[in-house]
């Protein structure tokens, strides 16, 4: 308690005080919350609130006052920081309510009502409910996610507050965490009886820190359309899509949230969109994080798919970005759509350049606008306005230039949706001043020249400051005391201040008001008014200044639609305008993205190993490599450690979900049928916080892949069955095979250690065998990095182990247990397992696992000797064959 202002607005004196009544009633009322309890300059914490909010925050815990004879644990901080203490809160886990003051001290007294100041909770701040800069991440969404069940579906929907964007899709249970995937949600909304069902708790364990439970009756589906319908007035959703019911209660729940999070403040939200069922392509949790699409394996976005990419210059175009990224499309026309706006791009150089360095001027339109619409925002998001929307003049102007080629029907509909916002940006431009503060309350952002009202105030407010200048003068001169001065703080106002040593030469009209150290202070009734006159400018001018700043706003809000399609405008022009420097940048192709299963990617490279590369400056370059799966649509990939096989197989996969975001790819050339699924399963980590081992994680990712992949599913499977012992491993991946070509289907890369495998290849008519190259030379192994057909013998282990610094007495006796194993029997057995594949039965099983009865057609034939069998026996028999069947 060191600072006294913390309890100027009449601190309680005890837990009885009226202050605290008024405490747990707001507290009562917003369970689940730590309450932010604005007491003067600072939010105050409580109780419990105070233990958690200083143990989270890293700050003192103090107390005041008793209550039930014990002391109140108390800590507090500072109104104006308080944003950064609200991340870290946010970040922790925690709901904030904020209660502020609603009036001010001088207000609760001319209510002339005995009491403390009013307060109310003006906001309840969660993970996904936040609009400010500073808690989050400019360059991504922040989705809020609903989850509902009805008539025995699962329903999703998700917005982002902070943006405005809002979707609905059907869910089901197997397909929910991959959506969930794709969605990285803040926060999640869920009835509290989803998380009774034991299927849905294992599934969503891993969301646990993000989860909101509500009671059930916030999902009701009837309700929740009512409240839908009347948040867009419109008389039925039906406009909007042909939603079900489950997504509906879902979305109703979304905006009840926000409702009681934003205290009844309707923010804008877009009119909401359904995503279909299977128009994005499918990519779990574990294949996001194998082929590192938005950070790498430690977490980190350097090194990333989406930073390796991104080139955008524009949050929105960032934020738009990762949304493609995570949801690649299965519809070839809109692929091709994204393709062609990329193209256009990439072929107008020039256009492309001036385009991006307009935008590159170009502040987040749609988080100013949220902000704006929630009385959260202030000047500075004003001028965000005025200079997005100004510059939406001179991008539809870059556009209209005539091109190589026309402008692409998505090109021309951003063009169209820049809008025209003229007036807008006009009055914008006059009423803002050059420098702006961060909040309208501190007044000073209305320029010269636009009120003349205003002007005039703060004529009158600026003269009364020369007066007091002149009037200083005047006293020193009259009393001869030169080192007189007219002084001012909050506490007394304006004042005289002589020293000490001159109190005596000051006439009676100086009335005394303070003596300090050294100094005496005194006022004038002249000095007096003038105060009155300068305290009264200055606040007309802020009220007026206020005045014209929600006039301003409501003007934004009235046209808050087209801004927001200004918004998506600039925001698809920034990721096309990205997506084609990228381009030229590493020389992508346009890839074909057709329907079928084709798969023919020439001279394909790595897009991150290959930047990595580039950067690392060691003169090395990436060697490309052709991957064609046709009727031989799964590929054997053998080869040493360290040659690139893992490299291969993700270039393949990330390349198709480049090709699917419309974007070009790495590659001489790529024509691609439509991936529905992509799975990966490459290399192995110990998934120790949710305790399994790695030999776990990798089969049940495994399982995942065999169970789900259907033919136009992509998979690749770097090393499965590595994590036990040999023979072991060996039989899993084997089966896998086996099982991939037989049920599944599917095009696949498959690489492996297990040499025994390529033995398969003779069986297997749509297996075909890869290495990768290297050269022996002088005893040494070179990698070549390529990939070419056949099969590698070895896997070079104790090269790599030699390189590694193994001590040589190890490498030397690798080399001769290896000798030994080699000339064992193995290859003998394997051989013989070779000729004896369980494919058609392994068929059969996934069908159905129990063995079918047998029938009277099968026993027949199962009696019958073929060799034993006169033509005449045979026909007969023929003959009673289709009479069993035939019934
Ligand atoms: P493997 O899976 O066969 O053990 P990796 O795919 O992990 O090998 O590749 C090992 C290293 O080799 C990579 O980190 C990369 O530096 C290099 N590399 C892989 N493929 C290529 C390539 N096509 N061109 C150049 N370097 C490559």
């Amino acid at each position: 308690m060191t600072e006294p202002s913390r309890f100027d607005a009449g601190a309680p004196a005890s837990a009885g005080s009226p202050v605290m009544i008024q405490y747990y009633e707001i507290k009562r009322a917003n369970p689940g919350c730590l309450l932010f309890f604005r007491m003067g300059d600072f939010f105050e914490l409580f109780f419990d609130d105070a233990v958690a909010a200083a143990g989270a925050l890293d700050i003192a815990l103090t107390k005041r006052g008793r209550h039930d004879g014990a002391d109140i644990p108390m800590c507090g901080v500072p109104v104006h920081t308080a944003e950064t203490y609200l991340a870290r809160l946010i970040r922790a886990g925690f709901k904030v309510a904020i209660c502020d003051q609603i009036e001010d001290a001088a207000e609760a007294r001319r209510r002339g009502v005995k009491g403390p100041v009013r307060r109310a909770v003006v906001r309840v701040v969660t993970a996904g409910t936040l609009t400010e800069e500073g808690l989050l991440d400019a360059r991504r969404h922040n989705y809020l996610v609903g989850l509902a069940e009805a008539g025995g579906e699962i329903g999703l929907a998700w917005l982002d507050l902070s943006t405005g964007a809002f979707a609905l899709a059907p869910s089901s249970e197997p397909a929910l965490p991959g959506d969930l995937a794709r969605l990285a949600p803040g926060e999640i909304l869920l009835p509290e009886r989803m998380l009774t069902r034991p299927a849905l708790y294992e599934l969503l364990a891993e969301w646990k820190p993000v989860l909101t439970p509500l009671p059930n009756p916030r999902f009701e589906s009837g309700m929740a359309r009512r409240r839908l319908e009347d948040f867009y007035g419109v008389a039925a959703l039906d406009g909007f899509g042909n939603f079900g019911r489950a997504e509906i209660a879902a979305a109703g729940a979304l905006v009840d949230y926000v409702g009681l999070t934003q205290q009844g403040r309707a923010p804008y939200l877009e009119p909401p969109r359904r995503v279909m069922p299977g128009s994005v392509m499918q990519i779990d949790a574990a294949t996001r994080r194998n082929l590192e699409l938005v950070a790498n394996a430690a977490g980190e976005r350097r090194g990333s798919l989406l930073t390796t990419i991104d080139r955008t210059v524009t949050a929105a175009g960032a934020r738009l970005l990762a949304d493609h990224l995570a949801a690649p499309l299965t519809l070839p026309a809109a692929i091709a759509a994204r393709l062609d706006a990329v193209e256009y791009f990439s072929h107008c150089a020039d256009q492309r350049m001036a385009l991006r360095e307009v935008l590159r001027h170009c502040p987040d339109l749609e988080r100013a606008l949220t902000r704006l619409s929630l009385g959260r925002g202030g000047p500075r998001d004003l001028a965000a306005m005025r200079q997005s929307l100004g510059e939406t003049g001179s991008l539809r102007h870059t556009l209209a230039e005539p091109g190589l080629v026309p402008l692409p029907e998505l090109l021309a509909a951003a063009r169209c949706g820049l809008g025209q916002h003229g007036v807008l940006v006009d009055r914008l431009g006059r009423a803002l001043a050059d420098e702006l503060p961060l909040f309208a309350r501190d007044g000073g952002f209305i320029a010269a020249g636009y009120s003349d009202e205003l002007d005039a105030w703060r004529r009158l407010r600026d003269e009364s400051r020369r007066t007091i200048a002149a009037l200083q003068a005047r006293y020193a001169a009259e009393t001869a005391i030169a080192a007189l001065k007219i002084r001012h703080n909050n506490v007394i106002g304006y004042y005289v201040e002589v020293s000490a040593s001159h109190a005596g030469k000051l006439r009676p009209e100086f009335i005394h008001r303070q003596t300090m150290a050294g100094a005496q202070r005194y006022t004038t009734v002249e000095l007096a008014d003038l105060e009155t006159r300068i305290a009264q400018a200055a606040e007309r001018a802020l009220a007026l200044e206020q005045h014209l700043y929600d006039d301003l706003v409501g003007e934004v809000m009235a046209r808050r639609a087209e801004i927001a399609g200004a918004a998506a405008a600039l925001a698809v022009l920034d990721l096309a305008a990205a997506l084609a420097e990228r381009a030229a940048e590493g020389g992508w192709v346009r890839p074909a993205v057709e329907a079928g299963t084709a798969f023919e990617i020439r001279g394909g490279r790595h897009p991150m190993v290959e930047a990595g590369l580039a950067a690392s400056g060691d003169g090395g370059s990436f060697v490309a490599n052709d991957c064609v799966l046709a009727e031989e649509r799964i590929w054997l990939v053998t080869g040493p450690n360290m040659a690139g096989k893992s490299t291969f197989l993700r270039q393949n996969a990330l390349i198709a979900i480049l090709a699917q975001i419309g974007s070009f790819v790495p590659a001489g050339a790529a024509r691609i049928g439509i991936v529905d699924r992509l799975f990966s399963r490459v290399g192995a980590a110990d998934d120790l916080a949710r305790g399994r081992s790695t030999f776990m994680v990798e089969m049940v990712e495994t399982a995942a892949i065999l169970n789900q992949a259907g033919p136009n599913a992509f998979v690749i499977l770097d090393e499965i069955g590595r994590g036990t012992a040999t023979y072991d491993g060996l039989s899993i991946a084997w089966a896998a095979l086996e099982h991939l070509h037989a049920v599944n289907r599917c095009r696949a890369l498959f690489a492996t250690h297990y040499h025994e495998l390529t033995a398969l290849a003779a069986k297997l008519p749509a297996l075909a065998c890869h290495t990768m190259r290297v050269k022996e030379w002088k005893g040494d192994v070179v990698f070549l990095h390529e990939v070419g057909p056949g099969a590698a013998d070895r896997s070079y282990g104790i090269h790599v182990a030699r390189l590694a610094g193994l001590p040589t007495t190890v490498t030397a006796r690798a080399e001769e247990v290896l000798e030994i194993l080699e000339k064992g029997e193995q290859g003998g057995a394997l051989a013989r397992l070779a000729d004896d594949l369980p494919l058609f039965s392994a068929a059969l099983r996934r069908a159905d696992p129990a063995p079918p009865p047998e029938s009277a057609a099968e026993a027949l034939l199962r009696d019958t000797r073929p060799d034993e069998l006169t033509p005449r026996d045979a026909l007969d028999l023929l003959y009673r064959l289709k009479a069993l069947v035939t019934g």
